[in-house]
Order: structure tokens, then C-alpha cells, then sequence
């Protein structure tokens, strides 16, 4: 749990800072990027100048495209190897820097934002609170002790952060202080309709034959998990070819499987351009799919994370079925 003292030497380095260099985890989603520019934008605002970028590939999600502030990034080839003040967003580790390790490592501060409980504690000031629903709660929280106005722009990325990992409020970290800080960033200027419609609502006509794919392939293991059950399919390569679609496009697949009543777990294998799986794994009520994943050499959170892996996609369920039953 953050403490005080830690916003207080935060806000005295930032203040003082002639550049800040920041950094989100490597495929970075609504709440790594939409937290990063948002603060990105606040001290730009100000005045300060400042690099913010994520390690290769560096590809802006085609669904965060809408995102304001998207043309402070730059590519991290040209990150400073060396920075004096470096901020990283939403990164529990400093491998999901990807590229950005290496600065990371060499900053003479490293202030780090994040809500995993499972955050290794890499940065010399920890701003970081598994109990906030969102990074963008704790860079709200930032840009406020900072006494830097939430503008539109601002706001925008703050509420597409918060807006996706609390499931469109409907997950358990949903507490009341998340509704305020909604009202908040409503009051700024933020249309939920019109961020929802961005991030939920909308996908190229051939995303219905990618998900018609990976829905029909759709397996239900009762006897996984405990006997909590489990429901998986896969994402290949060839679903995603005859549309060109991103590996991004199969992200929303996980929420048409972890609907399944019969299922306690769901993942989803979804293969990566260079032929690796990047899984998620989502849980409802009991089991720790966060510590599951940790153990396959990914991470996350209690009820939402994830993990690589190389392999054939049996070889993975049985890898993942090994994980389940250990909790
Ligand atoms: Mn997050």
C-alpha cells in the first residue's frame, strides 16, 4: 500500500524535473496507455518536457487509437537510455517493460504507478495500491497532487482506463470512490457513450468470421479447476488472416467465453504473429487465476491475467489445468 510519504517525494520529483521520461507494459492496453498519456499530457500541459513510449512492437491497439494525447508517444528507439526521471504505468514488473527495460533500470529515479498485487516493488518511489481498480485511479490521484486541472484530454484517458478494468463497472473493485471518480472525469468533459462506442462497439466486418471461428472451436472442461470447469478456445493466426486482423482484434473473445454458467475459469489462446500464445484467463468468483498464471510465468490479478507460452495449444490447456489445480 502506497503511503503518504511516497506521493509527497513523487510529486517534489516530478515538480523538479526538467524532463520525465515515461514508460507503459509492453501490448499495452486502455488502462497502461489511457493512464500514461493522460499524465503525459498533464505535465506537457505545464510546460515540462516529456517522452512517453512502450517497448516493440510499438503498436497502438486499433481501439485506443481514439485516445487523446497519442502524439506525445515516440518510439522507444529513441527513449534515453539513461533517464533521470522515469514514471512506468500499469507494469507490475520490470520484464513487462519489454525494451524499456534497460532505462528503466539505469534511471536515476524510477517512479512506478501501478495497482498489481503481484508488483515487484522495482521503482525507487511506489505509487502503488492493489486495491484501486484501475492505474488510472492512482495517475488521477497523481495529476491531483500535482494541482494540475483534468482537462477533456486528460479525463478521456483517465475513464478509458477505469471504464475497462472495472468491466464497464461491473467488477468487484467497482466501489463507490470509482463511481466519484467517474463523475469526476464526467464533469471534465468525457462522453461515455462516445468511449464505449470506441472501445466496445465497433470492429471491422471480418472480426464476425474471427469470432464465429473461435467460438465454434469453444471446449468446456467440467472436471478443470477443482471441478469449478473450465471454458478455453483458441485464436490462430489463420482465423485472423483472411481479415488482416491485429492480434488486438481477439482480445474481446475472453467475454463471450467467460460467460459460460458451467465454467468458474475461462481462457482464451490467442496466437501471436510470430506463432506464440498469449493467453488470458479469467475467473468469477473463487479461483486465483493471478497466482495460476504467475506460476506459468505470467502475472496479473486475482480474477483477470495472463501468460505466454510456446507450444501446441493442448500442451498449454494441460499446462494451465496443472496451474488451476495447485489453487
Ligand atoms: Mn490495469
Amino acid at each position: 500500500m502506497t503511503t503518504s510519504p511516497e506521493w509527497v517525494r513523487a510529486v517534489a520529483i516530478l515538480d523538479g524535473a526538467q524532463r520525465v521520461c515515461l514508460a507503459c507494459h509492453i501490448r499495452p492496453d486502455a488502462d497502461a496507455l489511457g493512464s500514461m498519456v493522460a499524465v503525459a499530457r498533464a505535465l506537457h500541459g505545464r510546460g515540462q518536457s516529456v517522452v512517453a513510449s512502450f517497448g516493440e512492437p510499438f503498436e497502438v491497439p486499433a481501439i485506443l487509437s481514439f485516445l487523446p494525447g497519442l502524439e506525445l508517444l515516440s518510439r522507444p528507439a529513441a527513449y534515453p537510455a539513461t533517464p533521470e526521471v522515469m514514471m512506468t504505468f500499469d507494469a507490475s514488473s520490470v520484464d513487462r517493460l519489454g525494451g524499456l527495460a534497460g532505462p528503466a533500470a539505469a534511471a536515476a529515479e524510477l517512479i512506478v504507478v501501478d495497482h498489481h498485487a503481484s508488483n515487484t516493488g522495482f521503482g525507487s518511489v511506489s505509487l502503488v495500491d492493489p486495491a484501486a481498480a484501475a492505474t488510472a485511479v492512482l495517475a488521477a490521484e497523481l495529476i491531483g497532487r500535482l494541482g494540475l486541472p483534468l482537462t477533456h484530454d486528460i479525463a478521456v484517458g483517465l475513464y478509458a482506463g477505469l471504464v475497462t478494468d472495472t468491466g464497464s463497472f461491473r467488477f468487484s473493485a467497482t466501489t463507490p470512490e470509482v463511481h466519484e471518480l467517474a463523475a469526476r472525469l464526467l464533469r471534465a468533459g468525457v462522453v461515455p457513450a462516445a468511449v464505449s462506442r470506441e472501445l466496445y462497439d465497433r470492429a471491422p466486418f471480418g472480426y464476425l468470421g474471427m469470432l464465429a471461428a473461435a467460438l465454434g472451436r469453444a471446449e468446456l472442461d467440467r472436471s478443470a479447476a477443482g471441478g469449478l470447469g473450465l471454458a478455453w478456445t483458441t485464436v490462430t493466426r489463420a482465423d485472423r488472416e483472411p481479415a488482416k486482423l491485429s492480434l488486438d482484434a481477439a482480445e474481446a473473445v475472453i467475454d463471450e467465453i467467460r460467460r459460460t454458467d458451467e465454467a468458474e475459469v475461462a481462457a482464451v489462446l490467442k496466437e501471436d504473429d510470430l506463432g506464440v500464445w498469449q493467453v488470458s484467463v479469467r475467473s468469477k468468483q473463487v479461483t486465483d487465476v493471478g497466482r495460476a498464471c504467475t506460476e506459468l510465468g505470467g502475472g496479473g490479478h486475482v480474477r483477470a491475467a495472463g501468460f505466454s507460452h510456446t507450444g501446441s495449444a493442448d500442451e498449454v490447456i494441460r499446462a494451465l489445468k496443472r496451474a488451476l489445480a495447485d489453487q
